[in-house]
């Protein structure tokens, strides 16, 4: 399989290069320039088949001949070496958790599995291969964890200081070894800012092979749609097709579900679940995009106002907006409903949501309201312990949880504090 870039200015691309370029030379996202059927008898039978036997058969093409089998089996094995359970809410609703990994969150999957196809391709490059990101929270944990360790891989994650919360800040600087945490003494968007200057200064390139982990990398971006064959493998047939909710940001997760989708994946519907950062939904309404500043919420992972990945949207369906809307329905929902719905939910049926969860519950919730003969799961793409740090006392917490937590909180915090000044970073990349 080959990558073309989404600007079209960019000769086609194998996984490898797609990888480690991260962003296309003109700017645009790499996209499958085919998309492969999975074999019905693996869809038939998934019930049967192991999660890491799935991902080997999903993931294959899409990767091609760029690692070797043994290898690549070892990389899928460790990719989904956690549960991803379906547990039911209610009789209308269940909650797919994507949060057993080792930093509680969904990111978890999509980062190992870029981590160890990365750390595969840096034995190929011949300059000190550095990763290099900023975070407002998620994504650098999920990183950093998925990075520790990996051979000829120097991870720098750059995070606005006092601006995350404890124990995610704990995920990013206690790890040490190749996973370097630069505080910075700004906002999330000074830190972006600076990433974005690194990247273009050719100065700093020529010393460095410097990528990017965000979710524009294919590598990122294409394992997530296993979730949703994980999620149909444990479906019960008797509900008829799924509704999935998909509480989204960046929109990395929903057209990883669209993949499956078009690769075969039987599915009702999407329902597009987002907070107050509505500009996808207005445009599955209006059928006009318009990118907007981002507004604060308290499910602040989805707090973007210019989805990265809305050029893939539009990508898989042709550019053709009846078929989009047709497979999809988006909801907005605000903070106040957020709050009650988790409230609500712990109450009616002992279920603790995070507030990301909560967001797709409410949406899933209303959009069956005028569906009665439907089911759906949501996505839980989150631990609620990371956004919530009275439930950390909580006795309804597992041990392995327990003791995960007080591992984290016992670590030493390790980092270098700068301004938000491009030239201290520079200082420190080129040390
Ligand atoms: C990143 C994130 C999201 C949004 O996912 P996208 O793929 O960017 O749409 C939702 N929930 C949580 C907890 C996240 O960390």
């Amino acid at each position: 399989m080959k990558y073309y870039s989404t600007n079209r200015l960019t000769p086609l691309v194998d996984f490898k290069e797609a990888t480690i370029a991260g962003l296309a030379p003109d700017k645009g996202l790499f996209f499958p320039d085919t998309i492969p059927a999975v074999d019905r008898s693996l869809i038939n039978g998934l019930r049967c088949v192991s999660n890491s036997e799935i991902a080997l058969n999903v993931l294959k093409p899409y990767v091609g001949d760029t690692i070797p089998e043994g290898d690549f089996q070892r990389i899928v094995t460790d990719t989904v070496n956690f549960d991803i359970p379906l547990v039911s809410i209610n009789h209308k609703i269940s909650s797919l958790e994507l949060f057993h990994g080792p930093t509680f969150a969904f990111k978890d999957l999509g980062a190992r599995f870029m981590s160890r196809c990365m750390g595969y391709f840096a034995q190929e490059v011949s300059k000190k291969m550095t990763v290099l990101v900023a975070t407002s929270g998620d994504t650098g944990g999920a990183v950093a964890n998925g990075f520790y360790d990996v051979p000829g891989v120097e991870v720098v994650i750059l995070y606005p200081s006092k601006k995350v919360s404890d124990l995610q800040e704990k995920q990013l600087t206690t790890l040490g070894k190749n996973i370097h945490a630069l505080e910075v003494n700004g906002s999330f968007d000074d830190c972006q800012r600076m990433v974005k200057e690194a990247f273009a200064d050719n100065q700093l390139r020529d010393k460095l092979f410097l990528t990017s982990a965000n979710s524009i990398n294919v590598a990122r971006w294409i394992p997530q749609q296993l979730f949703y064959f994980f999620g149909y493998k444990q479906w019960p047939s008797e509900k008829g097709l799924p509704i999935v909710a998909v509480p989204s940001g960046n929109f990395g997760n929903l057209t990883a579900g669209i993949l499956a989708r078009l690769s075969g994946l039987p599915f009702f519907k999407f329902i597009v679940a987002c907070n107050a950062n509505k500009s996808v939904v207005e445009y599955l309404r209006t059928g006009t995009y318009t990118p907007t500043a981002t507004i604060p919420t308290i499910s602040n992972a989805m707090d973007v106002g210019n989805p990265s990945n809305f050029v893939r949207l539009t990508e898989l369906y042709g550019r053709n907006y009846a078929a989009i809307t047709h497979s999809m329905k988006g909801y907005t929902i605000d903070d106040i409903d957020t709050q009650y719905i988790m409230e609500d939910v712990q109450k009616r049926h002992g279920y603790q949501l995070d507030p990301h969860g909560a967001v797709a519950y409410c949406a899933l919730e209303r959009y069956l309201k005028h569906h009665p003969n439907r089911y759906g799961y949501l996505l839980e793409t989150a631990h609620p312990v990371k956004f919530d740090e009275s439930l950390q006392q909580s006795s309804t917490l597992s041990p392995e949880l327990q003791h995960k937590i007080a591992d984290l909180q016992n670590g030493k915090k390790q980092s270098v504090i700068i301004d938000p000044d491009y030239s201290q970073l520079k200082d420190f990349l080129m040390r």
